[in-house]
């Protein structure tokens, strides 16, 4: 359980641009613009925040106002103080009872409510305002005994809340001010019902602030039930890959991919990544195999308990381990932005979730790097996610090994599901060639080394790849012109080569 009551000097850990690094203690002028009280401007600008975010430019006013709103916008955009720092300004003056929280903030995962609480304690600095949390992994009677001394703020998952409810030790007929945030993942995790239920609880007037992703026709039903005529925000449009994202498309052989993907973090300038893998068996196997390999790397997955994600996130964020392994849901809405490398190990199901994963690098301005790695059978999937994004991924090679192409009939092994069971992109048409390698706008080069040129492409088994595929590696490093082990399925076609010609 965690509680806060006011007055924290803790120093703030993070800025998020290189401007922000010159902290002013003055009073930020566009923050003041939108009303927001002195207290407040006053704790953020000890943060390093100069301007507000387009969403924060766009909600502020509206939440301090008493309106509804339907924000689409993603993790990275500055939502959470987009609600944070008006609810802060509307809930200051008066007092919490028993029992009784004055609002509400809904997050899918512990998480993104931990990380929710951080943004309480810092923008509330100066204020006297209490927040509690009710997640998952926390003892029980300790949570009820905060909310019995009662809560300005409560952050809560939806399972845990309606089991707290439903064990009398919260009473929601006060609560006036309700978040549903990351509204796309809650559905996802199919989280849905509890949300309804949680909802019906609540008092009918009562001012309500959501915030999804992406705006699905179901999310929009689920939004129109919840809200009064709200006011509708959007930011940054959810496929827009940064362009200051390099990209790139490896596509290898099932069992060459772990091979490929330690072959491109030795080769790359790796300061910390992300690994994304579709499955947490796969996370966790994944994991293992680097480790074997001497990486040094975490996991993180949803079946793990509470105290080791924690442990590992701190580790990894203090940058004692370089490379994290992770799940979808368990990486989500984690506040670990800059990172210099995320790897896509799979190609995720969701062309939307390929957005949310690259978007963890190249942020603020900075050079980022997103590589993903795909099998013959990912072709659909991958062309989706270009769809998505209006932008085709480079393909770029990996030296020694077995070169491969897509699968010849496409679409029959596996059809990426749009988030509710809807195939996803049925438009996506089929490609005759494997797309030209391509630079993205304003950048010197879309892969990280220089093109092939015609000698180094004869003598490359990367040939095969049609015209424009890329080398990884200019300089090849010796580990990468080992020539690899030849794979079990070649060794067992020349054994019945030779089965036949004997
Ligand atoms: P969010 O999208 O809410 O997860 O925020 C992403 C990051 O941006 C967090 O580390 C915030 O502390 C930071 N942030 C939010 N608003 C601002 C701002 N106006 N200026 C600078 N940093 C901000």
């Amino acid at each position: 359980m965690i509680e806060t009551t006011t007055a924290y000097a803790e120093t703030p850990e993070h800025a998020t641009s290189p401007d922000d690094m010159e902290a002013t203690t003055e009073p930020p002028g566009g923050f003041a613009r939108l009303g927001l009280s002195e207290p407040i401007l006053r704790a953020i600008a000890e943060l390093g925040y100069r301007e507000p975010t387009p969403i924060q430019e766009q909600a502020i006013p509206f939440v301090l106002m008493g309106r509804d709103v339907l924000g689409t916008a993603q993790t990275g955009t500055g939502k959470t103080a987009g609600f944070t720092l008006p609810m802060l300004d509307i809930l200051t003056g008066s007092r919490a009872r028993a029992r009784m929280p004055r609002s509400l903030i809904l997050e899918p995962t512990r998480e993104l409510a931990l990380q929710v609480a951080e943004n309480f304690v810092q923008h509330g600095k100066y204020l006297k305002l209490s927040h509690a949390l009710i997640i998952g992994g926390e003892s029980m009677s300790d949570q009820k005994d905060v909310l019995t001394r009662g809560v300005d703020v409560l952050i809560a998952t939806p399972g845990r809340l309606l089991d707290m409810f439903e064990r009398s030790g919260i009473l929601l007929s006060d609560t006036r001010i309700l978040v549903i945030d990351e509204a796309d993942r809650m559905l996802d995790m199919g989280f849905i019902p509890d949300v309804e239920r949680i909802v019906s609880l609540l008092p009918a007037t009562r001012q309500t602030l959501f915030f999804s992703a992406t705006m699905a026709p179901e999310i929009r039903r689920l939004a129109d039930a919840f809200l009064r005529n709200p006011k509708e925000i959007a930011v940054a449009p959810p496929a827009s890959v940064a362009t200051t994202i390099t990209t790139g498309l490896v596509l290898v052989a099932e069992h060459d991919k772990r091979e490929a993907l330690r072959r491109m973090i030795r080769h790359e300038q790796v300061q910390n990544a992300l690994i994304f893998c579709n499955r947490k068996r796969d996370v966790e196997i994944l994991y293992r195999s680097l480790m074997r390999h001497k990486f040094s790397a975490g996991a993180l997955h949803g079946d793990m308990s509470q105290p080791v994600r924690f442990a590992t996130l701190d580790k990894f964020k203090a940058g004692e381990l370089k490379l994290l392994v992770c799940s979808d849901v368990a990486a989500r809405g984690i506040d670990i932005g800059g990172l210099s490398h995320v790897f896509n190990f799979d190609v995720p199901h969701h062309p939307e979730d390929y957005v949310h994963r690259i978007g963890r690098t190249g942020r603020a301005g900075l050079e980022g790097h997103a590589y993903m790695l795909a099998t013959p059978d990912d072709r659909v999937a991958v062309e989706a996610i270009e769809k998505l994004t209006g932008q085709p991924i480079p393909r770029i090679a990996v030296e020694g090994l077995d070169p491969v192409e897509w699968a010849a009939e496409l679409g029959k092994k596996r059809k990426p599901r749009g988030r509710h069971g809807v195939p996803s992109q049925p438009g996506a048409k089929a490609r005759a060639k494997p797309p030209a390698s391509k630079r993205l706008a304003g950048k010197p080069s879309a892969v990280p080394t220089s093109e092939v040129t015609p000698a180094r492409a004869r003598r490359s088994r990367e040939d095969d790849l049609g015209p424009g595929v890329l080398g990884f590696g200019d300089e090849m490093p010796a580990f990468m012109l080992v020539t690899a082990r030849p794979s079990r399925r070649r060794v067992r076609a020349s054994a019945q080569k030779q089965e036949k010609q004997g």
